[in-house]
C-alpha cells in the first residue's frame, strides 16, 4: 500500500495492529518495572500524542499525564539552536517520571530534554520512544523502552508528520527511494 504525501511517496512499512501490540507489551513492562511509585508520564508533542494515548492505556498503575512541546529556534546572539521546553507545569521532584517520545533519531532533542528535566530533581527519569533510528543516535544514554529499532529513512504516520501532514495515517508509512 502506497500513499502520496504532498510530492513524496511514502509505503507501508509497520501496520497499526503491530505498533499497538508493541506498545502493549511496553505497558505490561511498564507496569511491572514501575510497582508502587508516583508516575508521571510525560509526552512530547506533537509527534507522540498516538504513542502516548495507546502505551497509557496498557500501564495498569495510577499514573498522572503530561504534555510538553520543545520549542527550537535560531537565537540572535549563539550561533547554534535555542531550545527551550513549553507547557511542563507538574511538579517533578520525588516522581518518578516517564518520557514518551514517538521517535529518537539523533538523539539531540531527548539530550536537551534529560537535562532540562534532571534539573527539577524527579526521583527518576526513564524514556521510551516507540521507533529509535539507531544508526543516527550520536549519544550514550539509554533509553528503557524501544518499540523498534528501524534504519535511518523517513517515516510518516501513527502521529508522525510529513510536514504537517501523515500524522492521523494510522499505520506507518516509510519514504520510497523511487
Ligand atoms: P532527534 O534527531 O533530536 O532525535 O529527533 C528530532 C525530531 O525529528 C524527532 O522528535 C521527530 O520529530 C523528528 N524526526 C526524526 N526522524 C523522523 C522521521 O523519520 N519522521 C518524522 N516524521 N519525524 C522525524
Amino acid at each position: 500500500m502506497k500513499k502520496r504525501i504532498k510530492d513524496k511517496d511514502f509505503e507501508l512499512y509497520l501496520t497499526e495492529d503491530l505498533l499497538k501490540s508493541k506498545l502493549k507489551d511496553l505497558g505490561e513492562k511498564i507496569t511491572h518495572d514501575f510497582q508502587g511509585e508516583d508516575l508521571l508520564v510525560l509526552a512530547v508533542l506533537n509527534g507522540s500524542f498516538m504513542v502516548m494515548a495507546d502505551l497509557v492505556r496498557s500501564i495498569d498503575l495510577p499514573l498522572e499525564c503530561e504534555f510538553l512541546r520543545i520549542s527550537s529556534y535560531t537565537g540572535m546572539e549563539s550561533s547554534g539552536e535555542v531550545r527551550t521546553v513549553l507547557g511542563l507545569t507538574s511538579e517533578l521532584a520525588g516522581k518518578s517520571v516517564l518520557i514518551v517520545e514517538d521517535i529518537v533519531d539523533t538523539g539531540v532533542s531527548m539530550d536537551f530534554l534529560l537535562k532540562e528535566l534532571q534539573n527539577r530533581q524527579p526521583k527518576r527519569l526513564a524514556i521510551a520512544t516507540l521507533l529509535f533510528k539507531k544508526e543516527a543516535f550520536r549519544f550514550n544514554y539509554s533509553l528503557d523502552y524501544v518499540g523498534f529499532e528501524i534504519p535511518n529513512k523517513f517515516v510518516v504516520g501513527f502521529g508522525l508528520d510529513f510536514d504537517g501532514l501523515g500524522r492521523n495515517l494510522p499505520d506507518l508509512y516509510q519514504l520510497s527511494l523511487s
